[in-house]
């Protein structure tokens, strides 16, 4: 195996300002080039955090990837701190400077000092010439390791990474193949799910693991497989994962860990059906999934977003005697609002909500958390009773997910 760490550097990830997304992506990467990242690490712009970093990840790993700390203000450290890790001396880079000068003039932004520091890089690095920003990132190697430090912001790190690190390190690595598969289920917890599927797990060969990740009430279960080629990789991989598919058949909502938009566009389209939602308490938030899905014109016809009871009843022709008599989250509420959404909205099948998101509003009979739900067609309607037990934020999206995965059953 090739081990990888990632060190991401910056206050801002410590105190929660900013949420390291970084990571997450370059593992995935590092990850699809067959390449194990075994740790991941955050670090303070503070000296001696970095240094106990670079020591620590280096005695453990073939590569360490680091971001952030190159900007041109103050608090950025990362490049003299790496300067004195690694050796040598500040050096100008003619072509970093030359990236420098080229992005000034096209912005037209007056040439500062500390623009011209971006150009000064550490001999002892091999620059990555960044096509996205001011900052250049550095490829270090030392006692069998390569460091490769390149800027805290998303967009200039993926371009790096995408256009040269991860080209590079293949180049420099014979990869085994690494593979993952992910199964998504519905309706069981974790617990009885690994009851069920104790035998298949127990019988898995050394190189393949399993994973239980717990989502938005459902359940995904992630298969990993490790091979020297990427042959014998997916050989492995497919047959473990038909039998995993085989067992858990009655649950089973997707073979990929894709959105449930996604799931549940490929379904509509399939059949050729056309999608209307009528959203309260998501506020339209069910729309904004499904439209975030490429091409979901092609089976969505559009929402009505009825919060108040005036637009329940003005749009959607819900009786003002159901809402008097149940109230807005009811399942006669609900019914009417599918039925209205269905007319209004043209569309073949629909999903209705109505529910109490908190952190007020609730009741003994209904309390915070309460949805009703509402879906199907014309002549199929039909409606189911939820209790989340979250957050206002937390609830919503909850809601989304159970009603998308209502509908899709
Ligand atoms: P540049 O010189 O191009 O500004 P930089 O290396 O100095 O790059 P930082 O100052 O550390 O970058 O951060 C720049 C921006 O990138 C900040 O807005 C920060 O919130 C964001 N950022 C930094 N690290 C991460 C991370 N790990 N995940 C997501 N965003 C990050
Ligand atoms: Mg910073």
């Amino acid at each position: 195996k090739i081990f990888a760490s990632l060190i991401t550097i910056g206050d801002e990830l410590l105190i929660g300002q900013t949420i390291d997304t970084n990571s997450a992506w370059m593992a995935q990467q590092l990850n699809d080039a067959g390449i194990w990242v075994q740790r991941r690490v955050a670090v303070g712009d503070d000296r001696q955090a970095i240094i106990r970093a670079l020591e620590e990840e280096g005695a453990d790993s073939h590569i360490i990837l680091i971001t952030g700390g190159l900007g041109p203000t103050a608090d950025d450290i990362t490049k003299p701190v790496l300067c004195e890790y690694f050796g040598g001396k500040m050096v100008q880079n003619a072509g970093a400077l030359q990236n420098v000068m080229d992005i000034v003039q096209t912005r037209g932004l007056p040439m500062l000092e500390r623009n011209l520091e971006q150009a000064m890089v550490p001999d002892a690095a091999t620059i990555i010439q960044n096509k996205r920003g001011t900052a250049p990132g550095m490829w270090f190697e030392k006692n069998g390791r390569i460091y490769v430090s390149m800027p805290g912001v998303p967009h200039e790190m993926k371009g790096m990474m995408e256009g040269y690190v991860i080209p590079h390190l293949r180049q420099r690595f014979t990869m085994p193949a690494l593979l993952h598969h992910t199964l998504i289920t519905s309706g069981q917890g974790e617990s009885s799910v690994a009851e069920r599927i104790k035998d298949f797990e127990a019988a898995l060969p050394a190189h393949m693991k399993l994973a239980y990740l717990p989502s938005y009430g459902l359940l995904k279960l992630r298969l990993t497989t490790f091979a020297p080629d990427q042959a014998a990789a997916e050989a492995d991989m497919n047959k473990a994962f038909s039998e995993l598919g085989t067992l858990l058949a009655d649950i089973r909502v997707a073979d990929r860990d894709e959105p449930m938009g996604v799931i549940l566009g490929s379904l509509l389209k399939t059949r050729g059906l056309r999608l209307g939602t009528a959203e309260s308490c998501t506020g339209g938030k069910i729309a904004s999934m499904v439209t975030a899905v490429p091409g979901s014109s092609a089976w969505f016809n559009g929402s009505v977003v009825s919060y108040a009871n005036e637009t329940k009843m003005n749009v959607l022709g819900v009786r003002a005697a159901t809402l008097e008599q149940y109230g807005a989250v009811s399942e006669e509420t609900v019914k009417e609002m599918a039925a209205g959404a269905l007319e209004v909205l043209r569309a073949d099948c629909v999903i209705a909500v109505s529910g109490i998101m908190g952190p007020d509003g609730g009741s003994p009979e209904k309390p915070v958390g309460t949805v009703w739900i509402a879906v199907g067609g014309k002549n199929s309607l039909r409606t189911r009773r939820y209790h989340f037990r979250y957050d206002r934020e937390r609830n919503t999206d909850m809601t989304c997910i159970a009603a998308m995965n209502e509908l899709r059953k």
